[in-house]
């Protein structure tokens, strides 16, 4: 006997889970369905989580600055109790350096001063208060091991960086999705794990439910595609792939944990700092660690993969993070044995993601959230929750784009501009960074 909901949402990663909390919150019957065993499995797990409020574009910059105060203000976002406690956001700021890379951040810093994001310029003096004993010698560009000048400082100093304190990392990731799991039940929400969904079935010309690998058929009007780096091969169940100008690829990541420097106390002073110079950035970990990650260098050949067989070994790609952050902070120690995560993102061709409706009737997408949003997971369930209320009460999205208030900032942004037909954004910094 099938089962009947109002609507499925494919994975239940932070994103997957947002989005059936703010459907059920608005009293739709939701469904969940993820094939791992548990919520936030899936690269949510490995996610960095790093909150930070500049972007490249104004949209992406109002959207990552709202996403901020859910994190700050969690608990009143969750509004339940969850046994295993609340996901906690260390609050602890950004520090970016400008290089010519990054236009010295004069774009970041007008779209802050617009918006009304608080940040301070350092000079080179400042850095060493932050990062003592860095070495603000330049190093772009950045370049791999192989090449002849690796390590090697060029011509220059760092002059300035831009500290951004409203920002930080969730320590939790899977409890942060376990959390909004807690809260969609809380209003009648379900989730089902260990369910691979194989078939999105359409009658009438519209979705109409899935079916899972072991044969049971669930019934819903709306499927929601929310599996990361598996929204490709989700799409292609209904061969949306090749009808849709933008698309989506898992990109393989590696991140290294590394010890701290010991001439500065990295427990009060470590933050998150972004560094195009060296291609990048870090920030505290659990057990009092450094974690970094790649700002994805040109140099770097993307190791574009199939999400389900990815290697999931470290290889010498967590060693040249490490010796790239070793450039700036010389007193970083170097491991013989890395230790880290690998996983993938879900990347799009100008690293902006897909929030919209599709050209099937019924289902929509929530995809190539490009390793960078984490920290706009309130916002981005919010935002789909009203796209698909409005489309399916008849508005037609593609020409009449629905639009969404932000609840803290009070503007209103066009939901359009995270299309699955719109032109590459050439003012997206093609990055991680977004
Ligand atoms: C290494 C890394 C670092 C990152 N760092 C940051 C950061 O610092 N800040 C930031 O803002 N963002 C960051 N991100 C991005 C952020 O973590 C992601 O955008 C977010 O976690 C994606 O959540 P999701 O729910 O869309 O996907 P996932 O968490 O990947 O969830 C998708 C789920 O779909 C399920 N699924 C797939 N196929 C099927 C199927 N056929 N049937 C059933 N279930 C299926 C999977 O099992 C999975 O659980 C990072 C990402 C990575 C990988």
């Amino acid at each position: 006997m099938s089962k009947q909901y109002d609507a499925i949402i494919i994975g239940a990663g932070i994103i997957g889970a947002a989005i059936g909390l703010e459907l059920a919150r608005r009293g739709w019957k939701t469904l969940n369905v993820d094939k791992n065993g548990a919520a936030g499995f899936g690269s949510t797990s490995n996610s960095s989580a790093i909150i930070r409020t500049y972007y490249s574009t104004l949209d992406g910059t109002a959207m990552a600055y709202e996403g901020y105060h859910y994190w700050r203000d969690w608990a009143k976002y969750v509004g339940i109790e969850d046994e295993s406690g609340l996901a906690q956001f260390r609050e602890c700021g950004c520090l970016v350096m400008k290089t010519e890379h990054n236009g010295y951040l004069e774009k970041a810093m007008q779209l802050s001063n617009e918006l009304g994001i608080p940040h301070e310029e350092l000079n080179a003096e400042q850095i060493q208060a932050w990062l003592p004993g860095a070495d603000l010698r330049l190093y772009a560009p950045a370049k791999r091991p192989d090449q002849e000048g690796f390590a090697e400082p060029t011509e220059g100093e760092i002059q300035g960086a831009v500290r951004w304190p409203r920002g930080g990392y969730v320590t939790d990731p899977q409890l942060a999705t376990h959390n909004l799991q807690r809260a969609a039940e809380a209003v009648g929400g379900k989730f089902r794990f260990y369910a691979e969904v194989i078939e999105i079935r359409q009658a009438n010309g519209r979705v109409c439910g899935v079916t899972l690998k072991e044969g049971e058929q669930i019934d819903a009007p709306v499927v929601v595609n929310v599996g990361g780096p598996h929204s490709s091969k989700i799409n292609a169940l209904v061969g949306l792939n090749e009808r849709m100008k933008m698309s989506t690829r898992a990109l393989r990541q590696e991140i290294p944990y590394v010890t701290p420097p010991q001439n500065f106390d990295y427990a009060k002073l470590g933050m998150i700092t972004s560094d195009g110079d060296i291609a990048t950035y870090s920030r505290p970990a659990s057990g009092g660690m450094m974690l970094l990650g790649s700002e994805d260098p040109d140099c770097d050949a993307k190791e574009w993969v199939d999400a389900d067989e990815m290697d999931r070994n470290l290889t010498e790609h967590a060693m040249t993070h490490i010796i790239r952050m070793a450039q700036r902070l010389p007193e970083l120690g170097i491991p013989n044995q890395v230790r880290g995560v690998v996983e993938a993102y879900d990347v799009t061709e100008d690293w902006i993601p897909i929030y919209d409706k599709t050209d099937i009737p019924g289902y929509y997408i929530a995809i190539g959230t490009s390793g960078n949003q984490f920290k706009n997971t309130a916002v981005a369930g919010k935002m789909m929750a009203t796209l698909i209320t409005a489309c399916e009460a008849g508005q037609d999205h593609d020409r009449d784009p629905v639009q969404y208030t932000m609840e803290y900032l009070g503007r209103t942004v066009s939901i359009g501009f995270y299309s699955r037909n719109r032109e590459i954004n050439q003012d997206s910094s093609f990055s991680v960074l977004g």
